[in-house]
């Protein structure tokens, strides 16, 4: 799941500023759950933007609108709004508004309404948590299921470095020494020997920006 938080209203209205007509588009995905971008967030913003004297000429909110084939046909259902619409606001993760900006077919101005902050899971309390940090090499096999890169302040890859104190890590006192959590789970599963595998420099030419994958047909 995508994490997002909404920005401060000021800095919306303010990219708005040039633009009086605007189409909103939320998100039924992670933006909803995040309720940065779901219904109620959609409708609360539409009365915010007519609170500082824009007409909100329509709104949709695809399932998710960083699929293609969602945003085009909400935009199908919504093309008379769009014609007169000057920009479009999306209340969607960062993948979210450069997909509406890649199938707008008329060519507006396509705007953010959330930060986007990280890819986490999220638990039975509805709390989210950065789990992986997308490195194309991953080495949760070795290491218990936790992840290094993205648990350890330092991303280190074999084993806990020297400020590690009473379990805790060196960077921030309240958060546990990811390798200590990792040797705990290896010991529980008796994989203590996992922490004889050395593990070579990660290969960053696997994390060069931007991905694709194209799917064979
Ligand atoms: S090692 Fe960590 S960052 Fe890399 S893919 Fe696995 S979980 Fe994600
Ligand atoms: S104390 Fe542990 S988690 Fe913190 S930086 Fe060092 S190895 Fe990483």
């Amino acid at each position: 799941m995508i994490i997002t938080e909404q920005k401060a209203l000021t800095e919306i209205i303010e990219s708005l500023k040039e633009y009086q007509k605007i189409f909103l588009v939320g998100c039924g995905e992670c933006s909803a759950t995040c309720k940065t971008g779901g219904e109620p967030e959609v409708l609360a913003m539409k009365q915010e933007l007519e609170k500082h004297g824009k007409l909100v000429t329509g709104m949709c909110i695809p399932e998710a609108p960083c699929v293609a084939s969602k945003i085009k046909t909400e935009f199908a259902k919504n093309i008379k709004a769009l014609k007169e619409t000057e920009a479009i606001l999306v209340l969607a993760c960062g993948l979210g508004v450069q997909s509406v900006k890649d199938n707008d077919r008329f060519g507006k101005t396509i705007l953010p309404a959330c930060n986007t902050l990280f890819g986490a899971v999220m638990d039975a309390q509805g709390n989210f948590y950065e789990k992986c940090s997308f490195c194309a090499e991953c080495v949760l096999d070795i290491t218990g299921g936790i992840c290094p890169i993205t648990l350890c302040a330092k991303g280190l890859l074999n084993g806990p470095c020297g400020g590690m104190n009473k379990g805790k890590c060196e960077v921030d006192q309240d958060k546990d020494c990811a390798w200590v959590l990792i040797y705990k789970e290896l010991e529980k599963k008796r994989k203590l020997n996992n922490f004889k595998k050395i593990q070579t420099p990660k290969d960053f030419k696997k994390s060069n920006k931007p991905h694709k994958l194209i799917m064979a047909k």
